[in-house]
């Protein structure tokens, strides 16, 4: 819609999942008199909603807590107020057929995040909810009783406002961090931001010894445990992707929600212990006797994946037989297997990222209302908040749920002025 200088009872800022949903909410608690925007910088609202889950779309996750996030307490009280399983029914009510997967993961039953965004195009559409596209904010006054949201499109003043933008994860999907800075100019604090649930870089002067230019796109399922200062920090169990520079898929990737520089051990065969992994290991030589030493691992693992664990041991296959693997070597070999190193110097960037660590501080927020208390009749939802969760539906949830709850609060805000 083209842009106008227009009054409203409710505005949203930022037209992904969160923001999406906060409209809902507020033109549904203020029935059809209700006056709702949502403003997109975006030529479209719900662009980074058609690139999740691989274009699936992982839109919740049936095992979610709130002990799942990293601010447990303030996602408690949001989650007590908008349930999951209410999200879960709501959108089942407004048409979505859900499938389940691994983990309790659900996604849209057509395989297409598509679904999940033109539900809720209908119901913005239903509720007479006004969206304004190309419109980003680039200001916003708070000045009683209305809020100013400027953009070079023009503005509109709303009696409360929900910022939605997002954080910083994937700005070429549109969160590009204006949003935080429009909190800060508030008066709120952001806390530090790093990008998570992301392939992590390995040093650049060792990712030849590595042999990550062989292994690249290699997949592999195992566990991934993160050491620090030679204490494990955090394991994960799932898909691990080589790649040139580093490490990614799912189990690197929940392992990036602690950024920072570290040691990943990959264990190749987590369900098999070590003592039965060198039985195992010295039975194979023993069959595999007569074949050449750099043959030990076909069968077992991808050639390029076995060809580096000899490397990392520095095992010299020439003209040997596998038969002739001494009791050393079978050890050497397991424990590469069980514990095959890779350091790790950090995140691989914004534009990979799924989503934001860090962001507004919650304390500057009431749980049971998404209200700040610092800036009476603004709200905030979504990723802006200093809230993640790890992959397979959870952040999505989080935005719903938050979304929900801000656009809620923001009608009840604004009819409790009214009533005055
Ligand atoms: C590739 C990818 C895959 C993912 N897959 C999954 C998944 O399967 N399951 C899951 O749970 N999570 C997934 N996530 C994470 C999830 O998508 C996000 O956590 C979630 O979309 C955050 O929603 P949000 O509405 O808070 O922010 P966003 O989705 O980032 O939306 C913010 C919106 O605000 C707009 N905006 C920003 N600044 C302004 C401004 N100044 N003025 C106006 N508009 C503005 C942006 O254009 C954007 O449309 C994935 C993320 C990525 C990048």
């Amino acid at each position: 819609m083209a842009a106008a200088s227009s009054d409203f009872d409710v505005a949203v800022i930022g037209g992904g999942a969160a923001g999406a949903m906060a409209a809902v909410g507020a033109a549904s608690r203020l029935g059809p008199e209700g006056r709702v925007a949502l403003l997109e910088s975006g030529q479209r609202i719900g662009r980074k909603l058609l690139a999740t889950g691989n274009g699936r779309c992982n839109y919740s996750n049936r095992r979610v807590t709130a002990k799942d996030y990293n601010r447990p307490g303030f996602v408690a009280g949001v989650f007590r107020a908008c349930a999951p399983e209410g999200i879960r029914e709501r959108f089942a009510k407004s048409g979505l057929e859900a499938m389940e997967e691994d983990d309790g993961r659900l996604y849209p039953m057509s395989g297409s995040a598509s679904s999940v965004l033109d539900v809720l195009r209908l119901l913005l559409e239903e509720k007479s909810v006004t969206v304004y596209t190309d419109f980003k904010i680039y200001n916003i006054t708070a000045d009683q009783p209305w809020f100013r949201l400027d953009s070079s499109q023009g503005y509109v003043r709303a009696a409360t406002a929900v910022l939605a933008t997002g954080g910083k994860a994937a700005p070429q999907l549109g969160s590009d961090g204006s949003g935080l800075k429009l909190a800060e100019k508030l008066g709120h604090t952001v806390t530090k931001l790093y990008p998570g649930l992301t392939a992590l870089n390995c040093p650049a002067d060792l990712q030849r010894e590595l042999g990550l230019k062989a292994l690249n796109g290699l997949r592999v399922s195992g566990r991934a445990a993160l050491y620090r200062q030679d204490k494990m920090v955090a394991q994960e169990e799932g898909e691990i992707l080589f790649r040139e520079y580093g490490l990614s898929g799912v189990a690197v990737f929940q392992l990036s929600r602690l950024p920072g520089a570290g040691l990943i051990l990959l264990d190749l065969m987590p369900r098999v212990s070590s003592p039965e992994l060198l039985d195992m290991l010295a039975d194979r030589a023993e069959r595999l006797s007569g074949r050449p030493l750099e043959e030990f691992f076909t069968g077992m693992f991808q050639r390029m994946v076995g060809n580096q664990l000899m490397k990392v041991i520095r095992l010299s296959v020439e003209e040997r037989d596998c038969g002739g693997l001494t009791t050393e070597e079978l050890e050497a070999l397991a424990g590469v297997i069980k514990g095959w190193p890779f350091p790790v110097e950090g995140a691989k960037g914004w534009q990979n990222a799924q989503v934001t660590l860090g962001g507004l501080n919650v304390e500057e927020f009431d749980a049971l209302t998404l209200e700040s208390r610092l800036v009476p009749g603004f709200f905030a939802a979504g990723e802006v908040l200093d809230v993640d969760g790890p992959c397979g539906g959870y952040n999505l949830q989080w935005a719903w749920s938050s979304g929900l709850l801000a656009g809620w609060s923001a009608a009840k805000v604004f009819r409790q002025e009214m009533s005055y």
